[in-house]
């Protein structure tokens, strides 16, 4: 077969779909979780094979047979009663099996941060779920049992440990595993706007959540409740995962953050943190004084979009704050009191979720989006800045591997070298001509051409 050929035979193989099909010859798509008007039938179809013999499979072809996946169910407590949940997975350590444009793909960690870390950090278990190593405790522990405070949070790449790997998962680390495992950091022209669906979006981040295990005999998904606007269940999840947390654990706050902002009270300056959409949900985030300053210094784009109008923001942030919580009431009204260990910020597009690093970035995402393209943002994790790994993967080009797109940010003598280095890397992993890249700071009004699409137009 001819290298054109071939790279054809790829295309179809690697073809970018959300299509799963089920024992019983039904079809369904992964993203109809995330809709409100075809989740219940989702659900339903995860219901009716789970346990079952016959697997469902998505539409990736390993050595000419469907790649088979696994329907796993969780129980929650809402409201005092127990409401159970499915979700799909793959099976373990069959990541690469499937397409880079599947939402079951696992890329290679040495493609994104999750290569920075040292063995053991993150370990998948028998059952596909991760147990991970994290350097923030969860369990609050008796002041009287000599309480060691939470440490603060790490400075990205800053840990010091020059080639070596991060012995612990930060927060941040924790936010990208889990967007990471929930698929928001994919894009393809059939997601369209379900991401501005919270509900959706939470289902999602549920779903990976109870694949990670923090700590012995938890998930994630125990410690862990999303503020989001418009989310009719929200509330009452909020205030079972607060009531089972009590004393001893810390919870977890995940949302898009609304403002953080320095106040002054009866006992002098705190940080007030604001989670779009929180009214409904009875929340009053607090932290002391040097939160904000952390922040401010650590995740400079996220407060500057956050001090301007809503209006004006560029981008949205989301925000994983780890808190202890208190439980009170004010008249009828449930309210929940959660002062903030540690906090991180994660900048995204708007309207896709999509984490971007900086504003060059955002443009390139933009402008990916605008033209219907499909692609991977691989994530940085606790990697320091020397592990090399692309900011976009686009994964409709027909490349078995997807094509890497590298955006340089700076242009300056210093930075050449570490430029010329990060060529000669593509280069010689990919090959010429199979990546992309952009001087953003030479030719700032400049954008190189995409590298063309193969298979005709993004089908939705
Ligand atoms: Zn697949």
């Amino acid at each position: 077969m001819s290298p054109a050929m071939r790279r054809l035979a790829c295309a179809t193989r690697w073809a970018m779909s959300d299509w799963v099909s089920f024992p019983n010859g039904t079809r369904g798509r992964l993203s109809w979780d995330g809709e409100a008007r075809l989740a219940g039938r989702w659900q339903a179809l995860l219901q009716a094979c789970h346990g079952q013999d016959m697997r469902p499979h998505c539409d990736c072809l390993w050595q000419g047979e469907p790649v088979p996946l696994v329907v796993r169910r969780r129980v929650r407590q809402q409201d005092g009663r127990a409401v159970e949940a499915f979700h799909l997975a793959r099976f373990p350590g069959q990541g690469d099996w499937h397409a880079p444009g599947c939402p079951f793909h696992d890329p290679d960690p040495a493609r994104s941060g999750r290569g920075g870390y040292e063995a053991g950090v993150i370990e998948e278990q028998a059952d596909g779920r991760l147990r991970v190593s994290l350097d923030q405790p969860l369990r609050i522990m008796a002041r009287a049992q000599g309480e060691t405070p939470p440490r603060a949070g790490r400075e990205p790449g800053a840990a010091g440990q020059g080639g070596g790997g991060q012995s612990r998962m930060s927060s941040l680390g924790l936010v990208h595993l889990l967007w990471e495992r929930a698929g928001l950091n994919c894009w393809s022209p059939a997601v369209g706007r379900r991401r501005l669906w919270w509900t959706g979006v939470r289902h999602a981040l549920e779903g990976a959540a109870s694949a990670i295990l923090p700590a012995r005999g938890a998930s994630l998904a125990d410690r862990l409740a999303m503020i989001g606007y418009g989310d009719e269940e929200g509330p009452a999840l909020l205030r079972e995962t607060a009531r089972s947390c009590g004393q001893e654990w810390r919870l977890l706050l995940l949302g898009v953050v609304d403002g953080i902002d320095l106040r002054q009270g009866a006992g002098g300056r705190f940080t007030a943190v604001r989670f779009d959409g929180a009214q409904a949900y009875g929340l009053r985030v607090t932290g002391d004084a040097a939160l904000h300053e952390r922040l401010t210094r650590r995740f400079p784009m996220a407060l500057r979009a956050l001090g301007l109008a809503r209006a004006q923001r560029r981008i949205r942030v989301v925000g994983l704050a780890i808190a202890s919580v208190r439980v009170g009431c004010d008249g009828e009204r449930v309210t929940m009191g959660c002062r903030v260990a540690d906090m991180v910020l994660m900048e995204v597009t708007p309207e896709t979720l999509i984490p971007v690093a900086s504003s060059h970035e955002l443009v390139v995402a933009t402008r990916l989006v605008a033209q219907g393209r499909s692609f991977i943002k691989p994530l940085r994790f606790d990697a320091t800045r020397d592990v090399v790994h692309p900011d976009f993967v686009l994964t409709d080009t027909g490349e078995a591997r997807g094509t890497p797109m590298e955006v340089f940010g700076r242009d300056d003598e210093a930075y050449a070298a570490r430029r010329a280095q990060k060529c000669a890397y593509y280069t010689a992993v990919y090959g010429q001509d199979r990546w992309w890249c952009w001087n953003a700071v030479a030719q700032p009004d400049l954008i190189p051409d995409f590298p063309a699409r193969v298979g005709g137009p993004p089908h939705g």
